[in-house]
């Protein structure tokens, strides 16, 4: 009796560890035995065996709990990275498309021979000012300041592929002639301000710093292209820009400050009648040399 005692306590401190399967083969054996002919330890290693495994299920269960909570979190943080880099390539995608576009635009201006341009800067003692009306061979181009107790001074000059160039200098009532045709300071080209065509690195870079809104310019629909402190209207229909603001524009090397010009254009519209060139009586006739160079 006292013998049967003893053995139910020895089984009953080994069940547990016999549930966890810790024990050797030798006293798997002798648990199994005596569980086998004992009701006592039998219900007792029953009782032991459905909360051990109670026990690992929620183990379990909160192992799952908490890898779905994880997975959630790790796919929400995904979503968002998703979103913004979505984002950020609608945002690009969208400056490339709209800067492309306008420059080949532009680009089909370069080559135009009938146009006008009128350029304008503002400065504190006037407006700096440049104009020209280019009609195929030939073209008159006035480049000075104005100012209003002064009026326009500066030089016209004009310049025929065939016959050469006069220079007219207000200033002095005198005027240069040469067989040498001047190349003109003002062109299509020169009021294509956000240039991209030969440049594909600056297309790319533009393309990611640019900010790019829709605004009304000089009367004409323009994009407003803010890039590192340079902002650009560019007009939608020729991709040729009509206002250029330059918050940190270099005036001397050491004097910098906002500029701001105004460009406006037309094609098509020059006549011999905008190529009148001054009335050469009031001028003197000097000696002059032109350097192309
Ligand atoms: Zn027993």
């Amino acid at each position: 009796m006292s013998k049967e005692y003893d053995y139910c306590k020895i089984v009953q401190d080994l069940l547990p560890s016999y549930i966890e399967k810790v024990t050797d083969e030798e006293t798997n054996k002798f648990v199994e035995e005596h569980i086998n002919i004992c009701d006592k330890c039998k219900k007792m290693y029953n009782d032991l065996l459905h909360s051990f495994e109670d026990n690992e299920k929620t183990k379990i269960k909160k192992e799952v709990k908490y890898m779905k909570k994880y997975k959630n979190k790790m796919t929400v943080l995904k979503t968002i990275l998703l979103t913004i880099l979505a984002v950020v390539i609608i945002y690009i995608g969208r400056n490339m498309i709209i800067i492309g576009s306008l420059q080949s635009k532009a680009n089909k201006y370069t080559d135009m021979t009938n146009y006008h341009i009128e350029w304008y800067s503002y400065e504190p003692d006037g407006i700096g000012i440049t104009e020209i009306y280019m009609q195929d061979d030939e073209y008159l181009q006035k480049n000075g300041d104005y100012n209003i107790e002064e009026g326009f001074s500066g030089n016209i000059t004009y310049a025929n592929k065939v016959t050469g160039s006069r220079v007219y200098f207000l200033d002095v009532k005198a005027y240069g002639e040469t067989e040498e045709y001047i190349e003109p300071w003002m062109n299509m080209e020169a009021i294509n301000y956000i240039n991209t065509q030969n440049d594909i690195l600056r297309f790319i870079w533009m393309s990611i710093t640019a900010r790019i809104s829709t605004v009304e310019c000089n009367g004409r629909e323009c994009y407003k292209i803010d890039d590192l402190g340079v902002t650009t209207y560019v007009d939608k229909e020729t991709g040729l820009t009509v206002r250029v603001l330059n918050v940190s524009a270099t005036v001397t090397e050491d004097r910098k400050e906002s500029s701001v010009f105004d460009i406006f254009y037309e094609v098509n519209t020059v006549t011999d009648e905008d190529l009148e060139e001054p009335d050469k009586s009031e001028f003197e006739k000097v000696d002059f040399s032109y350097d192309p160079s």
